[in-house]
């Protein structure tokens, strides 16, 4: 394993932005899970970008920095176990510290069943009773306890005395920090990234840049996993986009969902890009330079392309990211996939399965072009 910048457990960001870690290190979750709080001296309200794992050392650091008055509005970037795990405990505390009801967003995931999971999480529990349920139109699930974000959807901090949904000639210029929802799948399929900038006001003393968080999207060191390689490299690209929009993009910074904040966020996405594309180059350049179209394994496949480079206890996550690669090749109509049906104990659907360049449309395609 790399070694890792040392990050303190609490970090004050920028004049909006405390990080607080989750105080779960470990090898997929780096230093542990960077938890945002958001807050401006002019409001009691605050949102909370995830809830790290459930343990216990983490709530102790939360707590010196909310109280009673507190109106805490909970967003939860996706639904692993290391970002939402944690919700149950906090909101036992800001039960405990008398906040006013609190309410938490989240996207859907598709098919569902890991958003049951997050509702299952809550079940009995006296502080998710008492938690601000959401609208009958917003309900994510059986529950209703926890409110669904939409692609593109806007929230803010909100100014003392205002509510949700209020809206007032004031809140253009009230000079509180605002999130833009950006759905972008791939790491999971209900994954967001959050834009947040703050709007120029003539009393606020300082306004901070915007700054994009990428969550499990992007990481502060070494490279994300995902479940879907097509989604995730459009996702990429959507996070680049959204950067190259805003005047001097390239400068803004990642708050990741794991490791260090990422100075020059629009470099380290092209990078990402770059290392997928070229990772799927060599898989394309291995398939074609197969003998006479013979089927390849992926594993066979990442003995051509990493030979000896890589240590073996690596080499069953090296096979299963080039699984990911076909599978988006085969999806894009590239690659040819001789099922070989699901082997008992194979580490991954596919495993055993053979790859080929071309397939019999596009082979089709082609002689009647002639
Ligand atoms: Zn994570």
């Amino acid at each position: 394993m790399q070694s890792l910048p040392t990050l303190p457990s609490v970090t004050k960001l920028s004049s909006v932005v405390t990080r607080v870690l989750g105080q779960n290190p470990g090898r997929y979750t780096l230093q542990g899970t960077n938890t945002y709080l958001l807050s401006h001296p002019s409001t009691s309200s605050l949102i909370l970008l995830d809830t790290a794992q459930g343990i216990s050392s983490y709530i102790p650091l939360l707590r010196p920095l909310l109280n009673p008055s507190s109106r805490v509005t909970i967003i939860l970037s996706h639904w692993h176990e290391d970002h939402v795990g944690g919700l149950p405990a906090v909101l036992r505390l800001l039960h405990e510290l008398g906040c006013p009801k609190p309410k938490v967003w989240k996207f859907a995931e598709a098919g569902g069943t890991r958003d049951q999971g997050v509702e299952a999480g809550l079940e009995g529990k006296e502080e998710a009773e008492w938690l601000e349920k959401a609208s009958p139109d917003e309900a994510l699930m059986e529950g209703g306890r926890i409110s669904r974000l939409r692609d593109g959807q806007v929230l803010k901090l909100l100014a003392d005395g205002r509510k949700e949904g209020e809206k007032g000639a004031l809140d253009e210029h009230d000079g509180l920090p605002q999130l833009e929802v950006i759905h972008t799948p791939g790491h999971t399929s209900d994954s967001i990234s959050i834009l947040l900038t703050t709007p120029f006001s003539p009393d606020s003393a300082s306004s901070s840049p915007p700054v994009l968080f990428t969550f499990d999207t992007v990481l502060g060191h070494g490279t994300a996993v995902f479940e879907d390689l097509g989604a995730y490299m459009s996702s990429l690209t959507k996070c680049f986009d959204t950067l190259s929009a805003l005047p001097n993009g390239e400068a803004i910074q990642l708050y990741p969902g794991h490791g260090e904040v990422i100075d020059n966020g629009a470099a380290k996405l092209k990078e990402y890009l770059k290392h997928r594309q070229e990772r799927e180059d060599q898989v394309v350049e291995a398939l074609k330079s197969a003998k006479d179209g013979e089927k390849s394994t992926a594993e066979g496949l990442c003995a051509t392309i990493y030979g000896s480079t890589i240590p073996d206890a690596l080499r069953p996550a090296a096979t299963r990211g080039l699984i990911l690669h076909l599978e988006k090749l085969e999806r894009e109509g590239r690659v040819e996939r001789a099922a070989s049906g699901a082997v008992e104990g194979e580490p991954m659907p596919g495993w055993n399965d053979g790859w080929r360049w071309g397939t019999a449309e596009a082979e089709e395609g082609r002689g009647s072009n002639l």
